[in-house]
């Protein structure tokens, strides 16, 4: 492992978004770590309110930030509200990448999402990819913003020599997930069509498209932890994947929730929902080089997960968390 280069020991730590699914992952990660954790809640400081960002900021004068805060949606959402999409999230970290930059934070780390590569981006996708082509238009909202996000980093760096970097997940799944079918990723979605079926005594489970399509996971844990890591050990401009290095087909993800649930019944296909991409892997190099490896596998964290959802831990809205 590389040495490091920011030590947490003692500092104040702010996590923006600490109610989200990668926000909460944070502030419970953090736990492990000699340092005091500020949040704040939305009814307080609305984030997307330059004055009240900064008022919050002068009072209470973080060493660090964690900026997992962001209006975050599946397909369904990011296509119905795209004005909300693109100026709640610049808003946010506009506001609180330039207001770390006026009262001299030490360190930041923003959080976007693998949406902000080209939509037919090489795989598995090198963080060279940004900007090398035409983005998936259902989300471009969003990754706009996103995109905006890592450029303001790399601009106060260039300009100010401010040590703010960024990180991109792959598809967060976990405790705090969303598991309205309406709005909800896929992992979410089956493990709650899988229990649904349990408990009903139903003979099968429907999965939208083929289950062809490839897709990599991580469990929110994992993507916390790295955000640790990378708070320590990285500085540079360049933003850095977070996943896992492998995918699976949607048809083995659903085999394994339905272990993982104890349903025996049969999968069907619904042929008339859309597959979307055919396959989604972000290379880990980078992430790999500088020494962090994932630990949960997909079996052990998709229990995880179900037992959260069984635990009621889990949000049926649209809410704020990077994802
Ligand atoms: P994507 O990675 O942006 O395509 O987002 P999703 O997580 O919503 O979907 C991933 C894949 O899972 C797609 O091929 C979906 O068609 C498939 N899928 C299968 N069943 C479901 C489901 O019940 N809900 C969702 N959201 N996706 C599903």
């Amino acid at each position: 492992m590389p040495d490091a280069i920011y030590d947490l020991s003692g500092k104040r730590v702010w996590v923006a978004g600490h109610r989200g699914m990668v926000g909460s992952a944070i502030v419970r990660r953090l736990a492990q770590e000699n340092c005091t954790v500020l949040t704040v809640d939305r009814r307080e400081v609305d984030l997307t309110r330059q004055d009240q960002v900064e008022s919050w900021l002068d009072k209470t004068r973080p060493d660090a930030i964690f900026l997992a805060a962001a209006k975050v949606g599946g397909i369904l959402a990011n296509d119905s509200y795209p004005a909300d999409f693109l100026y709640d999230n610049m808003m946010m970290e506009a506001n609180i990448i330039h207001g770390a930059h006026v009262v001299g934070v030490e360190k930041l780390l923003f959080l976007g999402s693998s949406c902000i590569y080209p939509k037919f981006a090489n795989q598995p996708i090198v963080e060279e990819a940004l900007l090398t082509g035409t983005l998936e238009p259902t989300n471009e909202w969003y990754a706009i913003a996103k995109i905006a996000g890592i450029k303001l980093c790399q601009a106060y760096r260039k300009q100010h020599g401010r040590d703010f970097i960024s990180a991109m997940p792959t598809n967060v799944y976990g405790p705090g997930d969303n598991f309205d079918l309406k709005s909800s990723h896929v992992v979410p979605a089956l493990l709650r069509k899988a229990h649904d079926a349990r408990m009903s005594g139903s003979r099968s489970v429907t999965v939208w498209g083929t289950g062809t399509p490839r897709r990599e996971f991580i469990h929110v844990d994992d993507c916390a932890d790295a955000c640790v890591h990378l708070m320590k050990v990285y500085s540079d401009a360049v933003h850095v994947n977070i996943g896992s290095g492998s995918d699976v087909t949607i048809l083995e993800l659903t085999e394994l929730v339905c272990k993982v649930v104890g349903f025996e019944g049969n999968i069907v296909h619904d042929l008339s929902k859309p597959d979307g991409t055919p396959r989604k892997l972000m290379s880990a190099e980078r992430l790999r080089g500088l020494g962090w490896y994932p630990r949960i596998s997909l079996e052990d964290g998709l229990a995880d997960a179900y037992q959260a959802f069984l635990d009621g831990n889990y949000a049926e809205r649209v809410q704020g968390t990077a994802a």
